[in-house]
């Protein structure tokens, strides 16, 4: 690794510094053959090596130009590309235009502040991306695995595992990062479910949980005061939960069965 390198705060750079877990991510991303691997932010290259060795392809996204010289070098004439802006300013369709690869995985020590925007601009670019294997920091890593009824499960749980079944993998200690971070990360893995059920709109869907999760104390019905309350009333009952119920009990289907029951009667309204 390159200790002359002035860590940046402001990028979330803290390196990992440890064989063990570098092996490790790249052994449960288990890409299969013709694989184009996406990294955001490579920092020194240490996934990057490791990458390279598994994946047809590599195209790696940095915003820290100081890395540059030392990671073209070090990757010259090799299967790694580099892309040097903010990931979140790309546009992921057209970057990766000219792979023929038949598989595109996205394996990453990610910047932290960053780990929504990252994970959303993902799920909305529409790339057919099979496999997310990111470390992130931990108490994320609960919130974006976590199961109905428990406290870190909220509107971005439901988001992603729509799209996405979702594990946390293994726990890793600050003392594999230099410089040392503050908070334990998590490695998750999100594998795109290969039957997605469909909501019949989604962008009533996607509105309708956000809403749901507004004020985490309230119940559903108080944070959905805009919406039809007799018909999500009725999806309710059909299913015996309570019409105090909160959000966060609510598992995808039941939110994909009140939004198709809000579209049905907003259709029948509009006939
Ligand atoms: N992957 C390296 C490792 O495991 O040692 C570095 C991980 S470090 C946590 C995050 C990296 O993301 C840094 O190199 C940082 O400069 C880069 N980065 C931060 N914000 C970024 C952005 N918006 N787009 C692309 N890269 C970014």
């Amino acid at each position: 690794m390159d200790y002359h390198h002035h860590f940046k705060k402001r990028f979330g750079q803290n390196f990992l510094n440890d064989e063990n877990i570098l092996n490790k991510i790249v052994e449960k991303a288990n890409m299969p053959k013709d694989t184009l691997a996406i990294e955001i932010g490579p920092g020194a290259g240490a996934l990057t090596s490791k990458l390279q060795e598994v994946a047809t392809n590599v195209l790696a996204y940095e915003i820290d130009t100081e890395l540059r010289d030392s990671l073209e070098e070090k990757f010259k004439n090799t299967n790694v590309q580099f892309i040097w802006d903010d990931f979140l300013n790309r546009n992921i369709s057209e970057d990766i235009k000219s792979y023929q690869n038949k598989n595109i995985y996205v394996v990453a020590n990610i910047p932290y502040y960053i780990t929504t925007p990252i994970l959303e601009k993902i799920v909305e670019s529409g790339v057919d991306i099979t496999k997310i294997v990111i470390m992130v920091q931990k108490e994320v890593a609960e919130r974006l695995s976590a199961k109905p009824g428990s406290k870190d499960y909220g509107s971005i749980t439901v988001f992603l595992n729509y799209f996405y079944d979702i594990d946390e993998l293994f726990v890793v200690s600050r003392n594999c990062f230099v410089p040392k971070p503050n908070v334990d990360s998590a490695v998750i893995s999100l594998e795109k479910k290969k039957l997605v059920r469909k909501a019949k709109n989604e962008k009533l869907f996607f509105a309708l949980i956000r809403d749901s999760f507004q004020y985490r104390r309230k119940t559903l019905h108080n944070n959905l005061k805009k919406y039809d309350w007799n018909t999500i009333e009725k999806v309710l009952l059909e299913r015996d939960l309570d019409l105090n119920i909160r959000a966060e009990m609510l598992n995808l289907d039941v939110f994909i069965d009140i939004s198709d029951a809000l579209e049905s009667k907003n259709e029948k309204k509009s006939i």
